[in-house]
């Protein structure tokens, strides 16, 4: 049966991919004929008609011939025979040979822990589909790796403006991604690091040390390790925050995707910490650029999939509390001392982590609020969220405001973070 579109049927010879863009008016259904194939390491169950969403861009990867059956309509497809995929499975082996080596050690010495993978380069040169990868080939042989995505601009395991980490257990879904089980977020509030630089580094701290106390206690997750997934921002102040989190998450490889001058800078620096290994990766042919509309585009949809699951699947429920109800706060920012308040010679600067009691009003509207698990307010930056809030209505008289939860109830915090992360539902 036809589904839109006419099937096809493409043969893939040996280390060869089909790169597929879906069309914007509709879904594309994909199987597996024969043979074996993967998506971004993944394995495709033989048969079975899996759906894709419109504009999803992937590509199905065999490594030793298979064919493919489509049925609808894309963008582009085209098969590529020239692919960076050994030499990224070539990363997977060595890394599993220390996992393997982490294992076998006494547990709580440092050599029970396993490598810690941060995967850095440019916007679009296919860290995210690194990360997945190694992470996937791990699940699959049975690690657990702890997947931590400090992109607030994309975000792959929670909403955007947030850093987030989560064990993977099973290979990654290549339409559902990872499964929304608790991970551990910490709430930014923007999407870009330059809103309030030193609060991101000191979320980022954050993580890195539940994750650290974490990791003490399960000598699985120890063995298994991390892959880290990076922000495109690569230069100045970017940079800075690269080895920033290669020094917090004590990183002992480091993969750079694509920039030759990247990958020479962070070898001179981090030469001299001994064994972190610098590692330079080709950019896959098949990664597509998005510009700053479609980014645009893919944060909503990832909020909205938040609230309302990938194919409406999910109920959120929409609350009407008085503003009493709630405790909102901004972190950092805010108005700066001024000069004459302050001793001779010193600079005004805003306390990047200072708490300021947010007054509701109609600027609320459309914003998206991080629920903090913070007992008092002075644990509010130390402390990962539950979930987030989404801001529908204010009403100044009636001092009531609504807000759409992922579920019913009352709210697991009674302590909001707000920043400038907007949604606008449609
Ligand atoms: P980055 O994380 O560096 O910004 P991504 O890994 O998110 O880059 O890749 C950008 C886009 O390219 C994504 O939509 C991804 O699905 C797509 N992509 C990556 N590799 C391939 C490939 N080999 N074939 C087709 N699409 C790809």
């Amino acid at each position: 049966m036809a589904y839109g579109g006419s099937i096809k049927k493409v043969k893939l010879d040996k280390e060869c991919e089909l790169r597929v863009e879906v069309a914007l008016d509709g879904p594309l259904r994909l199987r597996l004929l024969s043979g074996t194939a993967e998506i971004f390491g993944t394995e495709l169950p033989p048969e079975i008609w899996l759906s894709f969403p419109p504009g999803l861009k992937f590509a199905v990867f065999t490594w030793y011939g298979a064919t493919i059956e489509m049925d609808g309509n894309t963008e582009t497809d085209y098969t590529a025979d020239e692919t960076p995929m050994v030499s990224y499975v070539n990363v997977h082996a060595v890394l599993e040979g220390r996992r393997n080596r982490a294992k076998a050690s006494a547990t709580d010495t440092d050599d029970s822990q396993g490598p810690r993978v941060i995967v850095v380069g440019p916007t679009d040169s296919g860290k995210s589909t690194l990360t997945r990868m190694l992470l996937s080939w791990a699940a699959k042989q049975g690690w657990k790796p702890t997947f931590v995505d400090l992109d607030i601009g994309q975000g792959s395991i929670t909403i955007p403006g947030s850093i987030a980490a989560t064990p993977v257990e099973l290979p990654i879904d290549p339409v559902e991604g990872i499964p929304l089980e608790m991970p551990l977020v910490y709430f930014y509030g923007h999407i870009t690091p330059s809103a309030n630089i030193e609060l991101y580094k000191v979320l980022v701290k954050e993580l890195a040390q539940t994750l650290e106390r974490q990791f003490s206690g399960n000598a699985e997750s120890r063995a298994s390790g991390m892959v880290i997934n990076t922000m495109g921002w690569i230069e100045g102040a970017g940079y800075e925050l690269l080895l920033h989190a290669i020094d917090t998450f004590k990183a002992t490889v480091v993969l750079v995707l694509g920039q030759e001058k990247l990958c020479s800078m962070l070898r001179g620096v981090v030469k001299s910490k001994g064994n972190v290994d610098v590692v330079k990766l080709q950019k896959s042919g098949g990664v597509v650029s998005r510009n700053v509309k479609v980014r645009q585009k893919a944060r909503g949809f990832r909020i909205r999939e938040y609230f309302y699951g990938l194919t409406n699947d999910l109920s959120p429920h929409s609350n009407i509390v008085n503003f009493t109800d709630l405790s909102i706060f901004r972190v950092g920012g805010g108005p700066q001392a001024p000069r004459s308040a302050l001793p001779i010679g010193a600079e005004p600067a805003s306390d990047p982590t200072r708490l300021t009691p947010v007054t509701i009003n109609r600027d609320l509207l459309h914003l998206v609020l991080g629920v903090s698990y913070a007992k008092e307010p002075d644990e509010i930056v130390s402390s990962n969220v539950a979930g987030f809030i989404y801001i529908t209505d204010i009403d100044i008289q009636r001092r009531k405001i609504t807000y759409l939860a992922p579920c019913a109830g009352e709210l697991p915090g009674k302590f909001l973070i707000v920043g400038n992360l907007t949604w606008v539902e449609t």
